[in-house]
């Protein structure tokens, strides 16, 4: 595996916003081609639109899972390590195994750990198993992230639209904070 080429950054985890890959860490703004220890990507789509996507530079990847309690860390590693797949890519479900493409599976969040243009890692969490990962997961935990949302995406909602970008993208993201550390 170490000697292996990683592949490029595919164009699936590009931002849908600019129609190019990303280039700046959506909290702090810090360019991520420079980027020392790997940046996170991910991007979650609702009835296969996506509807939310950032960019995370090491630095603030860490300093968010600080945040998170202690035991929603344990719990996240522990379903992790029992139920986590993290070489299925980003077309299966790297819990349940269900494909992308399969009728109903419209609500799914992808994630890479990206180096460089380099894709190191990548996972897809389907919506059903998202929301079995978000029963893991601390109210305090839950304040850390819907933070992230308010203060990175600001833009005004249309009524009645926000709430429910919440609820689908922000527990089903958490999972991959751990895959890094644990992989
Ligand atoms: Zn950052
Ligand atoms: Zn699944």
């Amino acid at each position: 595996m170490a000697d292996e080429i990683p592949p490029p950054i595919p164009r699936d985890l590009h931002c849908e916003y600019e129609e190019r890959a990303f280039r700046h860490c959506t909290r702090c703004g810090e360019t991520l081609e420079d980027d020392q220890g790997g940046f996170q990507i991910s991007k979650a789509y609702k009835k296969g639109e996506c509807v939310m996507e950032y960019a995370l530079c090491d630095h603030c990847r860490v300093s968010m899972m600080e945040e998170f309690s202690q035991e929603s860390k344990k719990r996240l590693s522990d379903y992790q390590h029992e139920h986590v797949d993290l070489h299925r890519g980003l077309y299966h479900c790297s819990v349940c195994g269900v494909p992308r493409n399969e009728e109903g599976v419209d609500d799914f969040v992808i994630t890479g750990i990206c180096e460089g243009a380099s894709l190191l890692h990548s996972i897809m969490v389907c919506g059903q198993c998202g929301d079995g990962i978000q029963e893991l997961i601390s109210v305090k935990t839950r304040d850390t992230w819907r933070r992230f949302v308010d203060e990175n995406f600001p833009g005004p909602p249309s009524e009645g639209e926000y709430p429910e970008i919440e609820e689908v993208t922000a527990p089903q993201s958490l999972p991959v904070f751990s895959a890094q550390g644990g992989a």
